[in-house]
């Protein structure tokens, strides 16, 4: 690297590397849960240690963290693959499982027992929480803390072949019960669960616990460095004794970084679980989760993730990052890479009485600044939708769009120009019909008129009726907690339309659009004909969190 790298891991690693600690390469892991899918939070830790292994040439295991059978499956394992594939990242043959390594696990458990750093304790869970001790007292030794070696080894083997209930014994480190640090109070190593595993079946009854898991999970795969989030902070020095007391030849550094939070969102997997479970969103991939799946539906690229990512960088600060980045780094992503074409969402019909004929083909770049994007056949007739919004009988003061008495440029058209406003009986405009300016057409214009406004618009006969989901954001205040899950939800976080949509659009293979003056949209991966919207254009965007109009 010829760059001074920016967050302190990288330059923990530059500095490991330098000083010849890091010697084969650099190794890091992604480790997630297989109990829900993943989110923009995840995304952070898997850019960071995905985005290291590259910088410095190394390599990142996908490992997934299957201790606890009661809560993980298949579809999360291949939600969360599918979703840091998606991401850009590759872990070639390296997919693990801590399921993997249960033997060995179990292995290093029986040389504990032996060296006399394990117990069997036969204390219930709850009187083994309760002698814990608080902050500020220390814990009380259990009454089966000196079991001799022997009766330990027997014991555990006997759990492991089924003797026991669930609950009636447990295995635990024998560390100190009076250690400041709680995570040190004879942790629980192993406890028994009668459970149907998704990869291993029914060949364990004892499942071994995250803490125990994962820092030998870590050495055996090489790992240079354990990149955390901060909570794991005072897990550390249980990590360096589990590794300090089994017979492995590879102790990684465990470094921790602050979890990202983000406004307007929830990002525990407990509570996505349970607007799913719920019933508040439509599943995992709603397009108003912060998850992966969810923004992917939403319309979000990659790129747009990855470049948020790499916005918010790496410390040790906890922080509450706003919304309005991550719509910033999406907003900026499509406005460079997606075709823009037209729709009209809450039509007014427009007929132009002085217009010869059915029609004709007009032709515009899909793009105004890349040209390479090509260009699109854009049918335009005698009768077109406007949007509503665009004409205004008693215009506001500054008013540019179309009035009684201002014309108004048709985008990559004509200018028209009202003959008539059509009301019903309840006085509301349901028509204009106006007069065309033939000798105005895009590109060839010889009438001399400059408008003052440009307004979208669609032919009637050829536009396509598709719904249009304008999302919002899920929530309506910037910290939604557990407890109010429910009143905190933005009830306006969805509003479907039916709106009217360029042909061109809807028969292109991309799946992303601006729609000219409305915002960004993509095709719905799962409802076909359908049309989310991603983010709104800049210019619309309110920041105190209300939709955006049209
Ligand atoms: P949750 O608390 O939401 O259930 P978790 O941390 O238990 O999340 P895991 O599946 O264990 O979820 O996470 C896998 C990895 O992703 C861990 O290394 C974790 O530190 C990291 N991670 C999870 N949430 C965030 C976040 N908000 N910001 C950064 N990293 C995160
Ligand atoms: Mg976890």
């Amino acid at each position: 690297m010829n760059q001074e790298p920016k967050d302190f891991i990288r330059q923990r690693i530059v500095r490991d590397i330098d000083e010849g600690v890091v010697t084969g390469g650099v190794v890091t892991r992604f480790p997630p849960e297989p109990n829900g899918y993943l989110h923009i939070g995840h995304a952070k830790s898997i850019c960071l240690n995905f985005g290291v292994a590259e910088e410095f040439g190394g390599v990142t295991y996908l490992r997934f963290d299957d201790t606890n059978p009661l809560k993980e499956n298949e579809e999360y394992t291949d939600a969360i693959a599918r979703d840091v594939a998606w991401l850009g990242f590759s872990w070639d043959d390296r997919l693990t499982h801590a399921s993997d390594y249960f033997e060995q696990l179990y292995q290093f458990a029986e040389e504990l027992i032996a060296a006399g750093k394990a117990y069997v304790d036969s204390q219930s869970n709850e009187d083994i929480r309760a002698t814990r001790g608080t902050l500020t007292e220390p814990g009380t030794e259990s009454p089966y803390r000196n079991r001799s070696v022997d009766e330990n080894l027997d014991l555990f083997r006997r759990m492991r072949a089924g003797e026991f209930a669930d609950g009636e014994h447990v295995l635990r480190a024998k560390i100190d019960m009076a250690s400041p640090n709680i995570n040190l109070r004879d942790p629980v190593l192993y406890r028994i669960r009668h459970a149907h595993h998704f990869r291993t079946g029914d060949a364990w009854c004892i499942y071994p616990m995250y803490d125990y898991t994962h820092c030998i999970c870590d050495a055996l795969e090489g790992v240079t460095h354990s990149l955390c989030t901060l909570e794991f902070e005072d897990h550390r020095p249980l990590y360096d004794w589990v590794l300090d007391n089994i017979n492995v030849n590879f102790h990684p550094p465990q470094i921790e970084f602050s979890r990202l939070g983000l406004e307007y969102t929830v990002m525990s997997k407990r509570l996505l679980n349970r607007l799913v479970v719920e019933g508040l969103v439509s599943g995992w991939d709603d397009p108003r989760m912060p998850t992966i799946a969810g923004l992917r539906r939403r319309g979000v690229t990659p790129g747009a993730i990855r470049d948020f990512c790499r916005r918010i960088g790496v410390t040790k600060q906890d922080n509450l990052v706003e919304m309005s980045l991550l719509e910033f780094c999406i907003r900026q992503d499509l406005e460079a890479t997606a075709p823009r074409g037209m729709a009209v969402l809450d039509p007014l019909p427009v007929t132009i009485t002085n217009y010869p004929g059915d029609g004709e083909t007009l032709s515009a770049p899909w793009h105004p600044q890349r040209p390479e994007l090509g260009e699109r056949d854009m049918p335009f007739g005698p009768r077109l939708f406007i949007e509503r919004d665009d004409f205004a009988e008693v215009p506001p003061r500054k008013y540019k769009r179309l009035t009684p008495d201002q014309p108004v440029r048709l985008r990559y058209a004509y200018i028209i120009e009202v003959e008539e406003v059509i009301k019903d009986d309840a006085g509301e405009v349901v028509e204009l019909r106006c007069r065309y300016l033939p000798e105005s057409k895009s590109g060839e214009d010889t009438s001399g008129i400059k408008t003052k406004g440009v307004v979208h618009w669609v032919d009637a006969a050829h536009a396509v009726a598709a719904p249009v989901r304008v999302y919002d954001r899920l929530f309506q205040v910037p910290q939604p907690g557990g407890d109010t899950l429910r009143e905190d939800l933005n009830p306006d976080s969805l509003t479907e339309l039916q709106g009217l949509v360029e042909p061109a659009i809807v028969a292109s293979d991309q799946q992303r659009f601006q729609f000219e003056r409305i915002g960004y949209f993509c095709k719905d991966a799962v409802d076909s004909g359908v049309f989310n919207r991603t983010v709104t254009l800049r210019d619309s965007y309110r920041p105190d969190g209300g939709a955006a109009g049209g």
